[in-house]
């Protein structure tokens, strides 16, 4: 454990699990967050990426639900590696459907509340254990693991509750999961009623919790300290209403607050959290915990003094472990230190006494109320310094020409002068920009070289408006930033790559 807090370590349960099962619901709940529709495609690619990260259990979807959702159930049963799941009602129909759809894992639910009985289902307590037991002996008799859910749990009278968890277990279900359906526990209730499952029950226990009151993730570890292996989360956090249990936060803080370990490869965290956040269209908030565009971005001075002197003066995370990067904001409460560190990260090297006019130019700009942002500290870095000539640049770009064909790969064929040589390549891709880049780095030799992160911004509107292309581009040695304007997408990308290359390889 990085972070020495010995207050956890006093307060931390002696019986606490070695490992938890990590159970995904971003395909299932994740995708019931409103405005969230993914196609078949889209759940797979996600489906593929959850099984990378590690995820035990992925609840790939809701069969019933429609013919689409049941097809991306039974291609994800199909091709990814992992315990996948399916959803359903104590319907026939609903566990047919998932039958159909050749899933793992058979996760059943029926409401146990009084609200959910005297309401929505206008069934008696012993209605509802004759449907429950019905359902996981159907299901078991197929052939199916079941994991089973008592719904809206947490607002369900105690000695019911374990009488249903009971019955479940008699008839040898895999897990029961305790699912918080709106959002109500607090981290105390939520320990001592799985606690008291816990007391009554050898299955393995799962929580669900949701995040109403901002409490999804408080509650799920707090579950576990209860006794609970089985944490149901989703990436980002989505899920109905104001969603479920962060994956990312859970999985973080179960390792480095509580020494408890998963089988996710945490350092693709940020990247599976990216991938989400472009298929399911919802923003991750800047200052979302572990994967959030600031959650490793310093701006302060003291800060950014502290950090470049021992990161964990500042961080209790360190953004290899996540697989993100630390960012060092640029802006009027930088210091020298921090000014220095995004120069080098830029590849612009800078004498001591130019640091200090550059730093002093940029808390000018700040007093002003101006944000300097990475660009502008390079025209300013280039005004005290001097630019780096055409002459100083090791790579220049001759002639591009694109290929594509409607049946084939992009292709792109490139000329260079390096080195004061003229160089030729040509590269497919899986686009016009990657066979240009392709080509480029076959042309130079340099194999090495990743594009880390790539941005496209339009400047203007319409079919002609520039392309402005911001890179983080590395060779394993060091990574700078780049820029590329152009009318032309692929042209702003080359523009980028070459302008970042000779930052990179410059003397
Ligand atoms: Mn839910």
């Amino acid at each position: 454990m990085t972070n020495a807090n010995w207050f956890n370590e006093k307060v931390r349960p002696d019986d606490l699990p070695k490992k938890v099962e990590i159970f995904d619901t971003t395909l299932r709940d994740g995708e019931q967050t409103p405005g969230v529709a993914l196609t078949a495609d889209k759940k797979l690619e996600i489906a593929h990426a959850l099984a990378e990260l590690g995820v035990d259990i992925i609840e790939a979807g809701f069969p019933i639900a429609s013919d689409g959702d049941f097809k991306a159930v039974k291609r994800i049963a199909k091709e990814v590696d992992a315990t996948i799941c399916g959803l359903a009602r104590c319907v026939q129909k609903d566990m047919d459907v998932c039958i159909d759809a050749d899933v793992d894992l058979i996760h059943i639910f029926i409401g146990t509340s009084k609200i959910h009985r005297d309401y929505k289902l206008k069934m008696t307590k012993e209605e509802i254990k004759k449907s429950a037991e019905e359902s996981i002996q159907y299901c078991i008799d197929h052939g199916f693991k079941v994991h089973f859910s008592p719904e809206d749990a947490c607002r369900t009278e105690l000695d019911y509750l374990i009488d249903v968890c009971k019955l479940a277990e008699e008839n040898r279900v895999d897990y029961i999961n305790i699912p918080d359906t709106v959002g109500v526990m607090t981290p105390k209730a939520m320990r001592y009623l799985i606690s008291e499952l816990n007391k009554n029950l050898n299955v393995k226990l799962a929580v669900h919790c949701h995040n109403d009151f901002g409490m999804a993730v408080s509650n799920t570890l707090a579950g576990i300290e209860g006794g609970a292996t089985v944490p149901h989360v989703t990436i980002n956090g989505l899920g109905e209403r104001a969603g479920n249990a962060d994956l990312e936060q859970v999985v973080v803080a179960c390792k480095l607050l509580y020494g408890i370990e998963t089988n996710i490869v945490t350092e693709k965290l940020y990247r599976t959290s990216k991938l989400v956040e472009r298929l399911s269209g919802i923003r991750v908030m800047p200052n979302f915990p572990i994967v959030g565009e600031n959650a490793f971005a310093h701006e302060s001075g003291v800060h950014v003094h502290g950090v470049l002197a021992k990161a964990e003066t500042y961080e209790s995370i360190t953004p290899e472990l996540v697989g993100a990067t630390r960012k060092l904001v640029i802006g009027k409460l930088v210091g020298a230190h921090g000014v220095e560190q995004k120069l080098n990260e830029l590849g612009i090297t800078a004498t001591e006494e130019q640091v200090q006019r550059i730093t002093k130019k940029v808390k000018d700009l700040g007093d002003m109320g101006k944000k300097v942002v990475e660009e502008d500290l390079i025209a300013i870095a280039e005004d005290i310094i001097g630019k780096v000539s055409d002459k100083e640049a090791l790579i220049k770009l001759i002639d591009l020409r694109e290929h594509i064909d409607l049946n084939k790969k992009p292709f792109a064929f490139v000329v260079l002068q390096y080195k004061g040589e003229e160089v030729m390549s040509a590269s497919d891709g899986v686009g016009p920009v990657d066979a240009a880049l392709g080509a480029i780095r076959k042309a130079i030799g340099e194999e090495k070289i990743v594009l880390e992160e790539y941005h496209l911004d339009a400047i203007t509107g319409g079919s002609d408006a520039l392309a402005d292309v911001t890179i983080r581009v590395g060779n394993g040695e060091r990574t700078v930033m780049a820029q590329g304007v152009h009318e032309d997408i692929v042209m702003a990308s080359v523009m980028a790559f070459i302008n970042g290359l000779n930052r990179i390889l410059v003397k």
